[in-house]
């Protein structure tokens, strides 16, 4: 079909937003999406991230602006400025921190979703019915019961405040929507291991139990929680008059992709009568992959689980999703009624008030993008990709223990590999500092974008593939890269030892 022409439109209103010129609007969004296109084709080719110019820096703390300006010099200074200075969590050589790394098709989405412009608080709209869809597909995916609700939301730390409210509230022993946290009859205890996200603690801080109230569980050599300690731990503020509430598994940790053992964890909350959440924000979906899934059996016991779709599943940012298994609780610890958010039997009120279930009331048609992706790609696909970064961290690791100038420092379960290089002379610090320069040098020429952490007291370099567009081949260049400025390294000055 031709391009639209600006003489089949009605005239442009220019008392309104909308556009005064269709013309122009229309070539720069035409030239946006060629630009788009013709820059995720040559990814490979360039730089995984490029640092900013001070002067670039300095351009951005510009004078508030009063007066119009065209459209194409924004989206000129846009492509100048911006866009090369991005993340570069689209190119195949990021392995920073954990993120997708985006889709043409869910990009597409997010413009039509905004052009579109629902509102996903409630409503009668076929938005609403997409996002019911979606995350019931999102239930049987992770393979909870019919009865389990879901929402999206705008990343796993949303997901998992909603589901330790959920939580808190089950396990209060008061009516804590109504009386708040004074009405408890006991305090509660949240146990997590020793390797969980920092968003619990922020959610125990909003959740008015403190941050001492999540009990860190050690974990074992292959950083899982120990369950022994688990067991000691829960008797012991049973004994002091605590109400064990809730233990926090992780399906996937940040620091190494290790996965707790979650039916143990499932059996012990059941016999116990704790609350099991589950933190899948990287490995839940792991389910919908034929060789990982085995990873996460028992998580579908979970009484809640959060998730993220801008992971493994490469949406663009941002789209979490919690899943709980009882939709009515789920309904009566976030829903609220107000005169003028009155259900009607028709017309624009009657649908179902999604925003019941969330912690926002206005929310955004993010479903869109993840209807799209999984129809156009299909959900086989997505397990597949994931199966793939399994064999890819698979290969690092094994890659790793055969190099002599290369230490593990934990085992890969998932899609994270943790290593560092040795030197040949240095005390521990020197290493440490070695490995941090190494990895500062590797981002800055924009080789590959590795992170780093530090694993019982000592740096590693981290790798996390959770990317569709990574190679095998991109492991033997960061290898290459890795020897290449190691070696440099060792050659050179002395290292300062700060971090
Ligand atoms: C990423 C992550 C989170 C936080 O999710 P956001 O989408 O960044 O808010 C929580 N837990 C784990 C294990 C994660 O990896």
């Amino acid at each position: 079909m031709d391009n639209l022409s600006p003489t089949d439109l009605p005239p442009a209103d220019a008392s309104s937003l909308d556009p005064a010129d269709w013309s122009e609007f229309l070539a720069v969004a035409h030239r946006a999406v060629d630009d788009a296109v013709a820059r995720i084709a040559a990814l490979r080719d360039g730089p995984v991230w490029t640092p900013m110019p001070e002067p670039l820096r300095q351009g951005f703390r510009q004078a508030l602006p009063m007066t119009p300006q065209p459209l194409a010099e924004i989206y000129a200074q846009v492509m100048r400025d911006v866009i090369p200075h991005a993340m570069g969590n689209q190119h195949p050589r990021f392995w920073s921190w954990y993120m997708g790394a985006g889709d043409l098709t869910g990009a597409l989405a997010d413009f039509l979703a905004a052009v579109d412009g629902s509102n996903l608080g409630g409503g009668d709209t076929a938005a609403a019915a997409v996002d019911m869809q979606v995350t019931d597909w999102i239930r049987q995916m992770v393979g909870f019961p019919e009865a389990a609700s879901a929402a999206l939301v705008s990343g796993g730390s949303a997901a998992n405040l909603i589901g330790l409210t959920a939580a808190r509230n089950a396990m209060a022993g008061a009516d804590l929507r109504e009386q708040g946290l004074a009405a408890m009859p006991q305090p509660l205890a949240f146990y997590a291991s020793d390797q969980v996200h920092n968003c619990h603690d922020k959610a125990m801080n909003v959740l008015g139990l403190g941050h001492r109230a999540l009990r860190r569980v050690p974990t074992d050599a292959a950083f899982r929680m120990e369950l022994a300690a688990l067991r000691r731990m829960v008797a012991d503020d049973r004994a002091a008059g605590v109400k064990p509430a809730c233990v926090i598994a992780t399906a996937g940790s940040t620091n190494t992709g290790s996965v707790d053992d979650l039916a143990a964890i499932a059996a012990f909350c059941k016999a116990e009568g704790i609350w099991l959440h589950v933190d899948g924000c990287i490995g839940a979906l792991l389910a919908i992959a034929p060789q990982g899934a085995a990873l996460v059996r028992g998580m579908e016991q979970a009484d809640s689980l959060a998730m993220d779709l801008h992971k493994w599943m490469h949406a663009p940012f941002d789209a979490g999703c919690v899943v709980i298994r009882d939709r009515t609780l789920h309904f009566s610890t976030f829903s609220e009624e107000a005169e003028y958010l009155a259900r009607s039997q028709r017309g624009l009120a009657a649908g179902e008030f999604l925003h019941n279930y969330t912690l926002e009331t206005t929310r955004s048609f993010r479903a869109l993008k993840l209807w799209m992706m999984l129809r156009h790609h299909g959900v086989a696909r997505f397990g597949q990709l994931i199966d793939r970064n399994l064999a890819q961290a698979r290969a690092l690791a094994a890659k790793v223990g055969a190099d002599p100038k290369l230490t593990l420092m934990a085992p890969a379960a998932t899609s994270v590999v943790c290593f560092r290089y040795e030197p040949e002379t240095g005390d521990a610090d020197a290493v440490d500092a070695l490995n941090r320069e190494l990895l500062l040098r590797l981002q800055e020429a924009g080789i590959a974008a590795p992170s780093g952490t530090t694993l019982r007291g000592r740096y590693a370099l981290r790798v996390a593939f959770c990317n569709h567009r990574t190679r095998i081949e991109d492991i033997d260049l960061l290898l290459d890269a890795l020897h290449r400025i190691g070696a440099q390294l060792e050659s050179g000055p002395p290292l300062a030892r700060t971090a």
